[in-house]
């Protein structure tokens, strides 16, 4: 076929108001020309072509090259394509700014703002698709969690798995799940009306191992018919012809990369505050306009320090000097900050992006010239003696390194300073170790077994973790009653694994519908104020601040501990009925977080509601005294996560015995209590116990007890 100007294939849905959709038409028309100009828009037909003799492709290419927003559109006109696209995205901000693009791509709007929007996005606790919705982008959980309820996937002529360089746990599972099925519908056509095309991506995937591992797992080729394959020019033709290659289709997209020059620093340092200041100032200083600067640091809280930093160091600036504009860049910012980071710098302004390592690959910054690249990355990993998963600070690989410098080289030739030796560079490890190596595989291996898979050591993983931690999340299953003892999926571990929440909080939500607990609204409350990204509370900085806000907080705080504190916080936001904004300034309480607490509150009583847990979605009356209740629910999900205080005053865990001491920010902190109980486990230099609970000592033995 010829390379047509309209790969994306719009065709008009019905209903459209005139004046909205000329707007939208010219904001499609306008954006035409850059989609052409995306190094993937000559392989429109090659990447059609392979998905109409295979079921199969994998598809690389770097990061900007186009791959998120055009594949998409280039399939949902295809004959075969009569149903949805979906596409996945290991983070929920990717998932939607890519849903808003792309509408804007195709002219037409996005979410629900219409039942006529052709493009839509599915996360957790945000669900914005419509009846007519072509392409979805949702995250890698949302797919896993649509797969328990249609394992067919029978809504979907395709299904595109974004970012597997990634490697999230959630990505193994859904190309294990999806080997599967292509495997089943190469040997028993019925299982689908018209067969799954699944395509899979990524910035820098291992191509043959990929190829090969879908390879296995169709049935040998009958004879050795492979010797004239009618491939397109763009086949990856340095890879040899395994098994079933004729089956995979691969596609490579060539990115524009101009030179990056890199910058090491001459002596290790650990203040990345401290020195990115610096280098952006003088990069600020030095370097013409246009090109604005990334810096990659670990989290929000860093970030937050930095941008405050040169904010206030910007003021002092000389009128004669553009503008700086520092923009933050994370997972839990909000969708309108984060779209900032799209528009053009202002007149006469630099941008400067303070970004996690999201910036790496999943979302694409335009206007980079200069990266900062702090060498360390936040990273979920599994600590054995403790069983149990924390977010570490961790040096990055050199493909990360790689990748981020690169972010400097998109529009014009580029620097990467490095905060970094490069013999510390040397050092680092060739690859990110994939996360299911890492991390607790508790939720996995529900998600496992509620989708039918008997024998999870045999399931298709890409790397297959190590069978101690297959062991340890089986008995953790098997604790919290998710399994049988011939382990099989219980009732209870079915519906904890159609609940968007860790088998833990699962547990506990399940616990307190049992009407001798009877306190399902109140652990609903708390979850809620668990499940967001981030704190409650202000994080304040000045110590007079500080006191204010212990002050006019006194009266939200509990003595038995931070989860009634947030119990005690969302009911009484939730019952301010004539200025919550106010409400929320005079006790020193985030208003965005709490409208987002609000938000999966209101969902989680749905949920509750679909698997019958609960029967209005109206909480009772006002609630008597149920902290004993609620404090039980909490110690059935949250068992393996108890200590106790030894004679030395020292708190060891339950499980493991390790030290662990009261986070700065809990409302307990300081306190000697016989047992504590915590949801949140965070690891620095020192072990902490963070969102805490007092508990007695019986309590948890008796929990176990009832356990065995
Ligand atoms: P890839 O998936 O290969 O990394 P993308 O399809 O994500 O590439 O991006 C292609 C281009 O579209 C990039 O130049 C990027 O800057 C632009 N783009 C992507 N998302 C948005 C958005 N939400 N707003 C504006 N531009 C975007």
């Amino acid at each position: 076929g010829g390379r047509s100007t309209q790969p994306g294939g719009l065709r008009s849905p019905h209903g459209w108001q005139p004046h909205v959709s000329g707007a939208l038409l010219k904001k499609r028309d306008e954006l035409q020309p850059v989609r052409m100009a995306l190094p993937i828009w000559p392989q429109a037909e090659p990447i059609r072509h392979a998905l109409r003799r295979n079921n199969v492709l994998v598809l690389t290419g770097e990061t900007g090259s186009g791959k998120s927003t055009q594949v998409p559109q280039f399939l949902a006109s295809e004959p075969w394509c009569t149903k949805t696209i979906a596409i996945t995205q290991p983070r929920r901000v990717a998932a939607i700014s890519l849903a808003r693009r792309v509408a804007d791509e195709m002219g037409s709007l996005f979410g629900s703002q219409s039942p006529a929007a052709r493009v839509g996005y599915s996360v957790r606790f945000d669900n914005a698709t419509g009846p007519n919705t072509k392409i979805k982008f949702l995250t890698e959980g949302m797919l896993l969690q649509e797969m328990l309820r249609d394992p067919s996937m029978s809504q979907y002529s395709a299904v595109i798995v974004d970012e597997v360089h990634e490697r999230s746990v959630n990505v193994d599972l859904i190309l294990g799940f999806l080997r599967n099925l292509v495997s089943d519908m190469a040997r028993d056509g019925k299982k689908r009306k018209a067969p799954l095309k699944v395509v899979v991506m990524s910035a820098t995937a291992d191509v043959k191992g990929l190829v090969r591992f879908f390879a296995d797992g169709l049935p040998s080729p009958s004879g050795s018919a492979n010797g004239t394959l009618d491939v397109p020019s763009t086949q990856n033709k340095a890879e040899p012809n395994p098994l079933a290659t004729d089956q995979i289709s691969t596609c490579f997209v060539e990115g524009r990369q101009y030179p990056v020059k890199t910058i090491y620093l001459p002596q290790p340092t650990l203040d990345w505050t401290e020195s990115s200041l610096k280098l952006i100032f003088q990069i600020h200083y030095k370097e013409p306009l246009p090109g604005d600067i990334l810096v990659f640091l670990t989290g929000q809280e860093v970030i937050e320090g930095l941008e405050k930093l040169v904010n206030d160091y910007a003021e002092g600036m000389d009128k004669e000097i553009p503008k700086l504009l520092p923009l933050p860049l994370f997972a839990a910012l909000p969708q309108q900050a984060q779209q900032r980071i799209f528009q053009p710098a202002p007149y006469r302004t630099r941008k400067v992006i303070l970004a996690t390592n999201i910036a790496e690959t999943s979302v694409t910054v335009p206007g980079v010239r200069y990266v900062i690249d702090c060498g360390k990355s936040k990273v979920k990993q599994f600590r054995n003696k403790l069983g149990l998963e924390s977010l570490l600070v961790k040096p990055i690989s050199k493909s990360a390194a790689i990748q981020r410098k690169g972010r400097a080289g998109r529009e014009a030739p580029g620097q990467c300073y490095r905060l970094y030796t490069e013999s510390e560079y040397t050092g680092l490890e060739e690859r990110t170790v994939p996360e299911i190596l890492r991390c607790d595989l508790s939720q996995a291996i529900l998600t496992m077994k509620a989708r039918g898979v008997d024998d999870v050591p045999n399931f298709p993983f890409l790397d297959r973790p190590p069978r101690e931690a297959l062991e340890k999340a089986l008995m953790q299953l098997l604790n919290l009653g998710a399994l049988t003892e011939t382990g099989c999926i219980s009732d209870i571990g079915l519906k904890m694994a159609k609940l968007p929440l860790t088998p833990a909080l699962g547990r506990i939500l399940i616990e307190a519908a049992k009407p001798e607990r009877d306190c399902l609204h109140e652990v609903i409350d708390i979850i809620s104020a668990l499940s967001i990204d981030g704190s409650i509370f202000l994080n304040l900085v000045t110590e007079e601040r500080k006191e204010a806000a212990e002050e006019a907080r006194r009266e939200l705080y509990r003595r038995e501990g931070d989860h009634m504190t947030f119990l005690a916080t969302v009911q009484q936001y939730a019952e301010e009925q004539t200025d919550r904004k106010a409400w929320c300034e005079r006790h020193f309480v985030s208003h965005r977080t709490m409208q987002n607490v609000m938000n999966i509150r209101k969902q989680l009583r749905q949920q509750c509601q679909a698997l019958k847990l609960l029967s209005s979605p109206d909480p009772p009356g006002p609630s008597e005294n149920k902290t004993e209740a609620i404090i039980a629910c909490l110690i059935r999900g949250f068992i393996n996560n108890t200590a106790r205080l030894m004679p030395d005053n020292v708190y060891r865990t339950v499980i493991g015995n390790q030290k662990i001491s009261i986070h700065p920010s809990s409302v307990l902190f300081g306190r000697r209590l016989e047992a504590i109980l915590f949801s949140t486990f965070v690891f620095t230099n020192k072990t902490w116990a963070r969102d805490v609970s007092a508990v007695q000592l019986n309590w948890v033995e008796e929990a176990w007890d009832g356990m065995m």
